[in-house]
């Protein structure tokens, strides 16, 4: 839907409550076990673990951004795992079937088990070329990650949707790596829009958290029950940072965008770089689609090294890109990504995470360190 405001203006008021005279305009977080609650114990407070004012003004917030000017539901979490959790665990049961990306994030092979554990059938395919339309048959529910993390190939959520609802499964969209700013999967059609807010949505790296967003109350509903059960909640400090952070969320992802488009642009120029993957770059076998489903291309890119010994020097040469895991920060970092054995990528596989550095500063430091990595 068009609200007639941009992405920025967005962001910097998203979630907050209306103005009251002498109140600050984010309210601080509340640290409450429980609320005052004689009578009848009816809400909006009543205990710590069901309801806290501040995931609220974040959970709005969040909704904003996923689906601007719709009604939708929003729910918080302690981390992105504990949202993926929520949603297949609440969804799933002994003798359901559901269809994960072979090449998504690494911790899915344990959620695989897990869901195999309890009796629930588990298929995979690849993002890439939509392999997991050959897996819908009979299926409760699709699992999408788009771009994947961390190979960045992107699969047409739109067709992906129509064939799963066609065959009465559900969709579900991990859009970590993107962000609402970067891509609305409610508004392709998905039913659950997941993320782990641990990266891009927050960007500083310092604290863990995820959301589910839905329009279905009852899918929410069902959500918002498995964290009450489970009780892998927030904390408030972590919630309100997270929402203080967002009103840079805009800034943050044009600069990210940018920078990235330009390491991708200078690497592309490297004859020791194979595998150069970056939705933004025009010739990228990702390209079409993402412009066609995406509205920027996000933070972060992969390439291949010629060994890991040289993909070793060049990290620890880099000055500006620190030599860490996770991404969408605002200092650039990157990673091989094979040291953590999950991902099925070469030795000299390196993602790497543009971050708010001044584009000529963080594309003059990796052309330096292939330098010297090369030397
Ligand atoms: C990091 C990540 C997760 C897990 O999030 P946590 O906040 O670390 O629990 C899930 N999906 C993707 C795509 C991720 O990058």
């Amino acid at each position: 839907m068009d609200t007639g405001i941009g992405d920025g203006t967005r962001a910097v008021r998203a979630g907050l409550p209306k103005p009251v005279k002498y109140e600050p305009p984010l309210p601080g977080p509340v640290f409450a076990a429980h609320y005052h609650l004689p009578g009848e114990p009816t809400g909006p407070y009543t205990y710590g673990r069901d309801t806290n004012p501040t995931w609220t003004h974040l959970e709005q917030a969040i909704g904003e951004l996923e689906a601007p000017g719709e009604a939708v539901e929003t729910v918080v979490f302690s981390s992105g795992m504990a949202a993926i959790s929520a949603v297949l665990f609440s969804r799933l049961r002994a003798g359901d079937t559901v269809v994960l990306p072979s090449d998504g994030y690494q911790a899915l092979p344990l959620v695989r088990e897990q869901l195999e554990a309890y009796g629930i059938e588990v298929r995979t395919a690849r993002t890439g070329g939509d392999a997991q339309l050959t897996a819908l048959e009979g299926a409760r529910l699709l699992w999408i990650e788009t771009p994947s993390n961390p190979e960045l190939d992107v699969c047409d959520v739109r067709r992906l949707v129509a064939a799963a609802h066609a065959t009465g499964a559900l969709v579900a969209v991990d859009n970590t790596l993107a962000t609402p700013l970067a891509q609305r999967p409610l508004a392709l059609g998905a039913d659950f829009s997941v993320a782990s807010d641990t990266k891009g949505m927050t960007g500083h790296g310092d604290l863990l958290l995820g959301h589910v967003t839905c329009r279905d109350a009852e899918l929410a509903a069902g959500v918002r029950h498995w964290r009450k059960v489970v009780g892998a909640i927030p904390g408030p400090m972590e919630t309100w940072l997270a929402h203080r952070s967002l009103a840079t969320l805009h800034l943050r992802i044009e600069r990210q965008c940018t920078n990235a488009l330009a390491v991708a642009r200078a690497l592309g120029g490297r004859p020791e770089v194979t595998g150069l993957r970056y939705p933004g770059l025009p010739d990228d076998p990702s390209h079409r689609l993402a412009t066609a489903q995406m509205r920027r291309y996000g933070g972060v890119l992969s390439f291949v090294l010629p060994d890991r010994e040289h993909a070793e020097r060049f990290l620890d040469a880099l000055r500006l890109v620190d030599d860490a895991t996770s991404f969408g920060g605002v200092r650039s970092s990157a990673e091989r990504r094979g040291r953590w054995g999950g991902d099925a990528v070469p030795e000299g596989f390196i993602r790497l995470s543009a971050g708010a550095e001044d584009t000529d500063d963080l594309v003059a430091d990796v052309l330096r360190a292939l330098d010297e990595a090369a030397a």
